[in-house]
């Protein structure tokens, strides 16, 4: 879990955090804690979420655009008091009163986010903006689930939060892109759809979070996940650990 203070970047806060909600001062307001969960409908959010509702002074509020995740996910949850579902891209502007933010929002298996990779950085780009100016105007903290794809092919192992990593930033098409020099405007690089595009949308996002952070002082939190397998997750995901299971079994 990456801090405020982390990323070996010293620049300080300029402006304090917003004041919360209104509605929190509130002569006759419950305690709950109004906790949105973005891709709460996939594998590791509704994990999360059963998580969060374990706790009973939390109101969950999951907004998915159902792209890799299922309602069945969270059937468990559908009608309970505390729990509310949205089908929303976050892509989209969402106006929404909430205390803390968990955005999952995005598709984590090469097979869906190669399936329309510019909606994949849509989605990390746009949605994380989206999520990030919800936070401001509401005064929520807010956690980014980013990837240990940002330390790109490390030269170090295991990776400390203070490696900077060992990046290719514009993946591997950057060659191909040289040999085309003559005939693509020198900005006109072309991400690829892989381990580009997963490592790009990682450090935008986490970019965005440290920029909204110093400029507006909205509280941040950026989790760099490694490769997460478990109860919930597609068989046929394509990552390693899971098709190492599902070739053993078949
Ligand atoms: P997942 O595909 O199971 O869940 C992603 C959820 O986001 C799905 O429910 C999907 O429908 C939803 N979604 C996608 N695009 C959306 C959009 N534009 N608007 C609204 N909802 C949208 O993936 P996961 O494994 O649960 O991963 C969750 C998060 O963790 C992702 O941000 C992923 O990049 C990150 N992550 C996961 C792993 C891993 O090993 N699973 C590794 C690194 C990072
Ligand atoms: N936004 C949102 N919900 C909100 C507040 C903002 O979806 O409750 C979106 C808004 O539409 C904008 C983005 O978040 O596209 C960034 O908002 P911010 O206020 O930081 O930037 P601005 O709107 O001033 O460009």
């Amino acid at each position: 879990m990456a801090n405020n203070s982390s990323n070996g970047d010293n620049q300080t806060t300029t402006k304090p955090p917003p004041l919360p909600s209104p509605l929190r001062f509130s002569k006759f307001f419950q305690s709950n804690m109004r906790i949105l969960v973005t891709g709460g409908a996939g594998f590791i959010g509704s994990h999360l979420v059963d998580k969060l509702m374990e706790n009973e002074k939390n109101e969950v509020i999951v907004v998915d655009n159902f792209f890799t995740g299922s309602k069945d996910n969270l059937k468990k949850w559908i009608g309970h008091p505390r729990f509310e579902l949205i089908r929303h891209d976050v892509t989209e502007p969402l106006l929404i009163e909430v205390d803390q933010i968990y955005h999952l929002a995005c598709p984590a298996s090469p097979i869906f986010y190669k399936y329309n990779p510019v909606k994949t950085i849509k989605t990390n780009v746009i949605g994380t903006l989206n999520m990030l100016g919800l936070a401001k105007r509401v005064g929520a903290r807010i956690l980014l689930t980013s990837t240990s794809e940002v330390y790109g092919d490390p030269l170090i192992h295991p990776q400390p939060e203070t490696y900077w990593g060992n990046v290719n930033p514009i993946g591997l098409r950057k060659l191909l892109c040289l040999k085309l020099h003559h005939l693509l405007p020198c900005t006109h690089y072309i991400v690829h759809g892989g381990f580009g595009a997963v490592m790009m949308r990682g450090s935008v996002a986490e970019t965005l979070m440290f920029d909204y952070h110093r400029q507006h002082g909205i509280e941040i939190r950026i989790a760099r996940i490694f490769n997460t397998y478990g109860p919930r997750m597609n068989i046929d995901d394509g990552r390693v650990v899971s098709n190492f299971i599902a070739q053993a079994l078949r």
